[in-house]
């Protein structure tokens, strides 16, 4: 795996229409980490990507009622069997952190790379994920110069009160 033009190479794309510009596309200095399940708790469906590409369907459960109109995306989506899916090419802005603060700085989104993982804050992550989002920052670190292992923070350290992703199931010595 390495990074050309932005993208993953070797791994599936998924262009997602929810991204713009970054005010500076020198600034990619911030990694965050997610979780996501659709619905919650299930996994290996399409409904991620649908989500991601503003297709998901109110009617395949009630919660998707409550979410399909939400214009969102991640950079990277790493799914339980350790496979990943990219929707947004690392120069552009993806759409995942919303209000947040990373020390000091607010609008995460202008300045990091949001990486979603299939799962739930209860429910352990695979050791495919790990070794998967291992590779991933390893690429973004040897590619972005303003990334560094030191600013890899979790969605519910930038937006605390408002998420809680990607909970106490994420183990961080495993990243480290
Ligand atoms: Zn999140």
């Amino acid at each position: 795996m390495t990074i050309e033009q932005h993208w993953l190479t070797n791994v599936k794309r998924i262009s997602s229409p929810n991204y713009d510009e970054r005010p500076d596309q020198t600034d990619i200095s911030l990694v965050v980490i997610h979780c996501i399940s659709l619905p919650q708790g299930e996994f290996c469906n399409p409904h991620i990507d649908e989500l991601f590409c503003n297709q998901l369907n109110p009617d395949d459960h009630p919660y998707f009622k409550e979410i399909y109109q939400l214009k969102v995306s991640a950079h990277i989506l790493i799914k339980r069997d350790g496979n990943c899916v990219q929707y947004v090419p690392f120069n552009k802005r993806a759409w995942h952190a919303g209000k947040s603060n990373y020390q000091g700085r607010e609008r995460c989104n202008d300045f990091s790379v949001g990486i979603e993982l299939e799962g739930t804050e209860s429910i352990p992550y695979t050791q495919a994920q790990y070794s998967t989002l291992k590779e991933v920052i390893n690429c973004l670190l040897q590619t972005y110069p303003n990334l560094s292992k030191q600013h890899i923070t979790g969605h519910s350290d930038i937006a605390p009160g408002r998420k809680t992703d990607p909970g106490a199931s994420f183990d961080w010595q495993k990243i480290k």
